[in-house]
């Protein structure tokens, strides 16, 4: 038995050591339904001593066990893993939106973008390889990859199980020992999918570990150890930073995947039929709660008026509401706190510009449970206006209009982040000429959003160091060591 049921409402423990376990503060984290404010399920509140427990059972797995060394039983424990998770695929999606908010359109994805993952990089535990050299007649060398240890995620709960996925697959692909730790605002859906992973008998005890709880509690107990030689993390920026800063004295690899302000940039001759949809998409995906979101829709001035004008017919037709509502397209915000951070941002936006549509919090009937900001979109802005140059995290889009492919490229790079972007035109030339001047880790030309487990994942200046998904994904799981072999060495 993993779990303990509690008014009907299910109770997630930690695994450390290959034991369903309490925190030793015996406190629990709530898990809400941001739509209606109903108890999803609790979690552990654990503190330092538990994090402490699942480091030194990770070391131990790593250390004492042949699963940095058995890259064919890796692959079977990831293949097995893919295949129970597509078991429960919907059983996850359902409760991943009831957690989270997101539509369960977008649950879904994320479930199966996930399984994704975990296939790739099962496929990918079989080719670690590294590379041989002949440096002379008798010198020979060696660069092999190895698995960097115990490797520590810290999640976000945006996309909770693709961001929890693209470490854990590829970390275990590469040989290491793994501790999760989840967000507290998303820890039942990560721990169901742990739970699944606990099915699969073939994975030597302390090589998946699990801890629910706070940042300040848990995370940076994980980010300081000298026990722990790698953090995934995802997340904010200023969270970026702290944890820069807590891991810098034990000088353990890190990789961060943080904010964006992504530019979708439109010519004038772009097919409008395909761009309209594609820039609400690119704003509205989880309500604007997804750090690729395409915020910044940078347009012609000669298409200008026209595409406002479609914009906010077009968002006009979408339902607000709760996300397990199938006919819902824009679901509420996660919590309170970010509904809240959401009208600041809003305000700052009616004051510096102007509202093409939305601009305010959705209230009456069953709109009072959760929280609900209607898709806005602003214009007129100047282009140092703090609504324009960061992160909201919201369902909150700025346009700006551009008459050159010169200013174009100014306002799309125009911020400290680079994470994504996008150009919407009909001249291949001119697609491949801005998507190389975009400083961005991924830039999509005629679409938005998409995202490949065999693609690199990751930003340019502050959006992040390191790549997700794809080989530089599993890559940022090893170590490179150089052997050498001399015959005849020589010294002075
Ligand atoms: P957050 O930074 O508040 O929290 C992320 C995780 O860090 C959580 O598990 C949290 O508990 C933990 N944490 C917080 N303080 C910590 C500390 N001092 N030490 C260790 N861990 C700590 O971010 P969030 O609100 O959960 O997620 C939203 C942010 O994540 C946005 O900025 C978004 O753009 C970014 N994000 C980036 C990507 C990407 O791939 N680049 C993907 C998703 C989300």
């Amino acid at each position: 038995m993993k779990t303990v049921q509690k008014v009907n409402v299910k109770m997630y423990l930690n695994y450390i050591g290959g034991e369903w376990v309490k925190s030793t503060s015996g406190e629990l984290i709530t898990s809400l339904d941001p739509a209606t404010q109903e108890v999803v399920a609790y979690a552990q509140k654990s503190k330092a001593e538990d994090m402490e427990k699942a480091i030194a059972a990770a070391r131990k797995a790593f250390e004492t066990t042949n699963w940095s060394v058995t890259p064919v039983v890796r692959q079977t424990a990831l293949n097995e893993y893919a295949r129970l998770l597509a078991e429960k695929q919907e059983e996850l999606a359902q409760l991943l939106s009831r957690e989270n908010g997101k539509t369960l359109m977008e649950a879904r994805g994320c479930i199966s973008g996930a399984i994704d993952l975990v296939v790739y990089y099962a496929g990918a535990a079989r080719q670690v390889y590294g590379r041989s050299a002949s440096i002379s007649e008798t010198s020979y060398t060696i660069i092999s990859r190895e698995a960097i240890g115990v490797v520590g995620s810290i999640v976000p709960w945006n996309w909770p199980v693709i961001l929890m996925m693209r470490d854990l697959a590829p970390a275990l692909a590469a040989g290491n020992a793994l501790i999760v730790k989840p967000a507290s605002y998303t820890p039942a859906i990560c721990a169901e999918c742990i739970e699944i992973f606990s099915q699969v008998k073939s994975v030597p005890k302390g090589i998946v570990n699990f801890v629910s709880g706070s940042g300040a509690d848990v995370g940076e107990v994980l980010t300081k150890s000298d026990d722990v030689d790698m953090i995934a993390f995802t997340g904010d920026g200023v969270t970026g930073t702290r944890i820069a800063q807590v891991a810098a004295p034990s000088h353990k690899k890190l990789s961060t995947e943080l904010g964006g302000k992504s530019p979708n940039v439109v010519f004038e001759d772009a097919d409008l039929s395909k761009a309209i949809p594609g820039a609400i998409w690119g704003f509205l995906s989880t309500s604007g709660q997804i750090c690729m979101a395409g915020t910044r829709l940078i347009v012609q001035d000669t298409i200008y008026d026209s595409v406002c004008a479609e914009l906010k017919a077009e968002i006009k037709k979408l339902k607000v509401g709760c996300g397990l509502d199938e006919s819902c397209a824009v679901p509420p915000l996660v919590a309170e706190i970010q509904l809240k951070k959401v009208m600041k941002y809003i305000d700052i936006g009616k004051k510096d510009g102007k509202v093409l549509t939305g601009g305010y919090r959705m209230t009456g009937g069953e709109y009072d449970k959760g929280w609900f900001v209607a898709p806005t979109v602003i214009i007129d802005l100047p282009p140092n206006s703090r609504i324009v140059q960061e992160e909201v995290f919201g369902p909150v889009l700025v346009v700006q209009k551009f008459h050159t492919e010169a200013e174009a490229i100014a306002l799309a790079n125009g911020t400290k982040y680079g994470l994504a972007g996008a150009v919407w035109t009909a001249d291949v030339n001119r697609a491949m000429r801005v998507a190389r001047k975009i400083k961005a880790g991924t830039v999509w030309i005629n679409s938005y959003n998409k995202f490949y487990s065999d693609a690199e994942f990751g930003g340019y200046k502050t959006s992040g160091n390191g790549r997700t998904s794809g080989l530089q994904g599993l890559y940022e799981f090893t170590e490179l060591k150089h052997i050498n072999f001399d015959l005849k060495p020589t010294f002075f």
